[in-house]
């Protein structure tokens, strides 16, 4: 799309969830907003697209999730026990899986906020859905939803990013697609533009304020390299494949401060031979989400991690971490006929690697690059080792875990002995990246001297210091729905301020 008009107010950087609520919050405060995305059309959102569009934040109850999700019918409502999410919770849940590093304002922010932004979407045209079978599984006849992130936007994240697009076209956001923004231009007064490469031309676009919401630095395997250390460059990427970090780099050359954890990042159990990038018409479909039901081998046929040390929420983004430490970098999940039921949609899709066996020494002897007799005698000793006399209960931690293995699993154990058998192959898919710039609570670029930076915001996976070590799940967009919008809402007050004669 050509760019109709060339003075903006603000300019956001990216196309993805946080950019979007930071281009429409702009606009609410009456900004002229032009969003450069990377991406062609055909491709936009970045890993805004990919998700299932789960989003954590507090709520009290089902009047909140009624207003959320209108399409809700009698007959589920009444099935439903979705109980509620407060405040101290998820600090709690913040607090724990970051290991108390959380940056203690931006946490604040992002909880208090959380249900605001949720709502201020549904106001922008998006629609939720409780996640059944995902976030909670019918026991006697009943879903009971846990671990605080229940509700996905309708048609998940590309439901989410259609809807907000739409949303920014009607608004009067003007969309420049093939946008490559290559640099910021800056002044002693700040920041005062960028320089993009659109369509294969390059030119400055000025304006009051910019907006980066251009995503971490997953999608490139020497940064990968060179900050979350050695072998990282062989990971699989989820998403999109335009978040090479270029918005940091720019960020970093005007001046602004690295914050947060830069070893650190999300990645999870990913289908083995996935693709190096994500792929639209795939999206999350190469998750491999019900670990916390099998029991995970390496190649050399052992287990390397407590498969069920919690829900899943809380730990399935440190858990491809741990598979790309195997030799060969994958895993393989082994389940047998009492939890197949239990196993999430993507399983039943084309998109996996799968044996499926009626005797585990078949099954050994179908998985590919195992050690058949160790793995044997690790399934065996599992068997022995599992607590049969604790109930079963996969909507809870349900303490049913085994005794005297070296590796426990903690929760959900149960025998491997009913065929039929399957095993998955999977390797390790990185989400994002948790390393990025300090912003002040007005979501302002902070530079390393400690100033903010003029004219410069931040949202989004570019926002360091609110995840370090993991990260409790449907976060993310959340994160980028609260920020972008308090980003975009200040650079279009800053933008005004300096057109009308301020700094
Ligand atoms: C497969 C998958 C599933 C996920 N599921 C969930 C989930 O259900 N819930 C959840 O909360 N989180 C989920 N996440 C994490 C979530 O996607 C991110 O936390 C969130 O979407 C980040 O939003 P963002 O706007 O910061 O970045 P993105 O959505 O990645 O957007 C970045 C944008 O910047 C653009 N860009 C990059 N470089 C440039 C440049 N130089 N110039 C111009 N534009 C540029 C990109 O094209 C892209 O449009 C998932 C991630 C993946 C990959």
């Amino acid at each position: 799309m050509a760019v109709a008009c060339s003075k903006f107010d603000v300019v956001v950087v990216g196309g993805g969830n946080a950019a979007l609520c930071a281009a429409l919050s702009a606009r609410e405060e009456g900004a002229a907003v032009l969003m450069l995305e990377r991406a062609p059309e055909s491709d936009r959102g970045g890993n805004s697209s990919y998700t299932e569009g789960l989003m954590r934040f507090v709520y009290s109850g089902i009047d909140d999730i009624l207003a959320l999700a209108p399409d809700l019918g009698d007959d589920e409502i009444a099935c439903s026990d979705f109980g509620a999410y407060t405040k101290e919770q998820f600090f709690d849940d913040m607090t724990r899986e970051t290991q108390g590093r959380t940056d203690p304002d931006l946490c604040e922010i992002l909880v208090n906020h959380s249900s605001a932004a949720v709502h201020w979407l549904r106001t922008q045209g998006v629609r939720f859905l409780p996640q059944f079978g995902r976030q909670a599984f019918k026991v006697e006849g009943r879903f009971k939803f846990w671990g605080g992130a229940i509700l996905a936007a309708w048609g998940g994240g590309p439901g989410l990013i259609t809807t907000l697009y739409r949303a920014a076209e009607q608004r009067g956001v003007q969309i420049a697609y093939d946008a490559w923004v290559r640099d910021l231009v800056s002044t002693d007064a700040g920041v005062t533009g960028v320089v993009a490469r659109v369509s294969g031309t390059t030119r400055a676009f000025h304006c009051g304020a910019v907006v980066l919401a251009c995503g971490g630095f997953e999608a490139n395997a020497e940064w990968r390299s060179r900050y979350l250390g050695r072998g990282w460059d062989l990971a699989k990427v989820r998403g999109t494949k335009y978040n090479t970090g270029d918005g940091l780099a720019m960020a970093l050359r005007a001046g602004a401060q690295p914050c947060g954890h830069w070893s650190g990042c999300h990645a999870i159990g990913w289908e083995r031979y996935a693709p190096d990038f994500g792929d639209l018409s795939i999206t999350d479909n190469l998750e491999r989400g019900s670990y916390p039901c099998s029991i995970l081998v390496n190649a050399d046929g052992k287990r390397f991690v407590d498969e069920g040390a919690d829900l899943r929420s809380y730990t399935y983004a440190r858990y491809g971490g741990m598979i790309l430490e195997q030799p060969g970098q994958f895993a393989w999940e082994i389940y047998d006929s009492k939890v197949l039921h239990l196993l999430r949609s993507e399983y039943r899709t084309r998109h996996v690697t799968k044996v499926q066996a009626d005797t585990i020494e078949q099954l050994v002897a179908r998985m590919d690059d195992v050690r058949q007799d160790q793995l044997l005698q690790t399934i065996r000793d599992f068997n022995a080792a599992v607590q049969t006399d604790v109930a079963f209960d996969p909507n809870a931690k349900d303490g049913r875990g085994t005794r005297g293995l070296a590796i426990p699993k903690s929760n959900w154990a149960n025998t491997i002995e009913s065929p039929p058998f399957e095993a998955y192959a999977v390797s390790c898919g990185i989400t994002f990246t948790f390393g990025g710039i300090r912003i002040t609570k007005e979501a302002q670029v902070v530079n390393t001297n400690h100033e903010p930076i003029n004219g410069l915001y931040a949202a989004g996976e570019m926002v360091g210091g609110l995840f370090y070590f993991n990260y409790p799940a449907a976060t993310g967009l959340t994160s980028g729905a609260v920020f972008g919008k308090i980003a975009g809402r200040s650079a279009a007050r800053a933008a005004m301020g300096r057109k009308n004669g301020g700094g």
